[in-house]
């Protein structure tokens, strides 16, 4: 056997590393019904330069809802970012909800810059109206213009008082994977609040 065919069929024999990481957290990704098991979140589809982003998300999902059920219902990739869902299977103190929040707007915001092939930093291309975040070596189509200052801004959902939240324009840090408040007089800012009049009033 020659060393390609041993590499194949090592890479054969090797599990998936999203098969691994469902059974590395069956507290966020599977439940049994009846001496059935099963993972409504699994599989998911988003490619192989997401993996450490979906990795850290689930670590820091288990860590966060040490103690409460909280169940994975979806990943996949949407329109070139990481799509998450989940439910709680009984009441979660706010906190809690905050801090998955957190976790599921981290996720996002890195995968929006984060070659989905291969993890390198990334843009986004649309190739035939689809949408795909890439690295120049990934990329197919043409990269989609991003107006000055308004590179990696997101609209993430920010908790006050009493537990209710407001959609706050925040920067996201790839460095440090964390977000960071910016001057809301910043031409990035002006920008993203004039989108969002737009949006909520077409007329
Ligand atoms: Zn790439």
């Amino acid at each position: 056997m020659t060393n390609r065919d041993e590499r194949l069929k090592q890479g054969a024999m090797r599990k998936d590393w999203r098969q691994e990481l469902v059974e590395l957290h069956p507290e966020v990704f599977v439940r049994t019904y009846r001496s059935v098991s099963f993972a409504p979140g699994h599989p998911f589809t988003c490619g192989d330069g997401w993996r450490e982003i979906v990795t850290r998300f689930v670590e820091r999902l288990s860590t966060a809802t040490s103690g409460y059920a909280v169940l994975i219902t979806q990943i996949r990739e949407a329109h070139g970012r990481l799509a998450i869902h989940w439910r709680a299977e009984a009441a979660v103190p706010t906190n809690i909800e905050r801090a998955i929040e957190e976790a599921i707007a981290l996720a996002q915001a890195r995968s929006a810059c984060s070659c989905i092939d291969c993890g390198a930093t990334a843009s986004l291309f649309s190739n035939g109206g689809r949408l795909h975040t890439a690295c120049p070596d990934h990329a197919q189509g043409v990269q989609v213009p991003v107006p000055p200052g308004m590179e990696n801004l997101h609209a993430v959902r920010k908790f006050v008082g009493d537990g209710s939240s407001i959609i706050e324009c925040r920067r996201y840090d790839r460095l440090y994977d964390r977000f960071v408040d910016i001057d809301p007089n910043s031409a990035g800012v002006r920008s993203w609040h004039e989108i969002l009049a737009h949006v909520s009033d077409p007329s």
